[in-house]
């Protein structure tokens, strides 16, 4: 009899999912909670593999023989709860992609810097001629891709929720940028579930593979004692000390090995501290995988960067504008707040996941000369800020919000929209929220 494969999610993980299972003879049945999109429904139904939305149906979920998961539904799900009960294992796409393909995997994961180190990394690989893949959560699932082409070569960003459900899959190049406080409401509370998910990139590493990682984490440094790390390691820094692959010394950007590279800081697309170690962990993985020094020295300098991240929205009236939709933690923000150079009009506020503010406490009274609350609910911003002696506008909607910023700023300041928390209270998602601030700042 055909093993049976439940997807639970059938979003663009789940439906790549049920598309490979189908392919690889497995009977498949994919239910989700929630309404399913068009264009999913559409895909499922090419291959004719069946669906339910809006419903779990028990009984056709607690018969399956694996059950792969989408990364968005919690550990507590009550339907995850049964699964596990009936000791059904579960799976991440991820996990399942990586047992139908050879390709070599380069996997980047952090608390910040995914996305961006991940596109970077691609954009390298491609440029340099590589048959190359960008899958995890950008783009298209890695499943379908999996399903449908022959790449030698992944380049595939890992959140903590796809490694929380990862056991045999292996990275043959692993990027660790940095962990800070992120998602907490997902781990208990406790931030040593959420550390050990992290770390979960290091799992079946091997001699032959690499680990790259920012070596003045306080966190990874701490981490790194506890494991027997069996893969090469490449620590990155940008200070240069004992030990680094790559580092920032004398206005230069440096790799150590596998054999020298260096290039001028300003021959870098990518501006702001942040995207040094992006650039550092992006270039190290291509040096490892044969990347040739003049390709590397080409895309560090013409890549655009990814939307929404310190993305340059326009300048009116001599005030510049930047989207960085995409900071939903504080620590994301601080990063944005360290980069600027001019007075900062900064727009904070969303739905917080258990933020402290004192990280940003000390760059916020440097380098801001306005907060706008953007929020349903500004309590707790206004508890923390209030006292600072900085105007605050308070606004819940980005009409509004743009208003009290173009009233605040002066010539030479920048708005930033920097926000710290999740968009979910006042938008569909960070992309929304980043899309309503540039089609409202393009029309003042
Ligand atoms: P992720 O995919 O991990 O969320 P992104 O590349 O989308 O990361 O960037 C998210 C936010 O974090 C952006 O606001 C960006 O300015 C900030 N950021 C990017 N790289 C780093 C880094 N290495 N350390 C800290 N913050 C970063």
């Amino acid at each position: 009899m055909k093993k049976r494969i439940v997807v639970l999610g059938a979003a663009e993980s789940g439906a790549g999912a049920a598309v490979l299972a189908l392919k690889k003879g497995f009977d498949v049945f994919v239910s989700d909670m929630g309404p399913i999109k068009e264009r999913y429904k559409n895909m499922l139904d090419s291959y004719g593999i069946t669906w339910e939305e809006k419903q779990h149906t028990e009984e056709l979920i607690l018969n399956a023989d694996e059950v792969i998961k989408s990364p968005g539904i919690p550990e507590n799900a009550p339907m995850v709860l049964k699964i596990k009960e009936k000791n059904i294992p579960i799976i991440s796409e991820i996990e399942f992609a990586g047992r139908y393909t050879r390709a070599k995997m380069i996997c980047i994961t952090g608390s910040n810097g995914k996305t961006t180190t991940t596109s970077l990394i691609y954009h390298i690989f491609k440029n340099a001629g590589y048959n190359v893949g960008l899958a995890g959560n950008i783009g298209q699932s890695l499943a379908l891709q999996v399903a449908e082409k022959d790449y030698d070569y992944y380049v595939i960003e890992l959140s903590s929720f796809q490694l929380d459900n990862m056991y045999q899959f292996r990275a043959n190049i692993a990027v660790l940028l940095n962990i800070t406080p992120d998602h907490l409401d997902r781990y208990d509370n406790c931030m040593q579930n959420y550390v050990d998910s992290k770390m979960r990139i290091l799992q079946n590493q091997t001699e032959e593979d690499a680990f790259v990682y920012w070596a003045d984490d306080p966190i990874i440094k701490k981490e790194l004692q506890k494991y027997g790390i069996k893969a090469q390691t490449c620590p990155f820094s940008i200070i240069r000390k004992e030990g680094m692959i790559g580092y920032i010394e004398d206005g230069q950007y440096v790799i150590e090995t596998p054999t020298p590279f260096n290039m001028e800081l300003e021959a870098l697309s990518l501006t702001g501290k942040h995207n040094l170690y992006n650039s550092l962990a992006a270039g190290i993985s291509a040096k490892i995988a044969h990347v040739k020094n003049e390709d590397l020295r080409e895309s560090l300098g013409n890549f655009e960067g990814v939307e929404h991240r310190l993305e340059k929205v326009a300048r009116v009236r001599g005030v510049e504008y930047i989207n960085d939709s995409k900071a939903t933690n504080v620590d994301a923000c601080w990063y944005a707040l360290e980069s600027m150079t001019t007075p900062t009009i900064l727009i904070l506020g969303g739905k917080d996941k258990g933020n402290d503010y004192h990280a940003i406490e000390e760059l916020v009274r440097k380098k801001c000369s306005g907060l706008v609350f953007l929020g349903a609910d500004n309590t707790k911003l206004h508890q923390f800020f209030d006292g600072f002696g900085i105007p605050i506008a308070d606004t819940h909607n980005m009409k509004d919000c743009i208003e009290a910023c173009y009233k605040m700023a002066r010539p030479g300041d920048t708005v930033l929209l920097s926000p710290c928390c999740a968009s979910f209270d006042l938008f569909k998602n960070m992309e929304d929220r980043g899309e309503q601030f540039k089609t409202l700042v393009r029309s003042l």
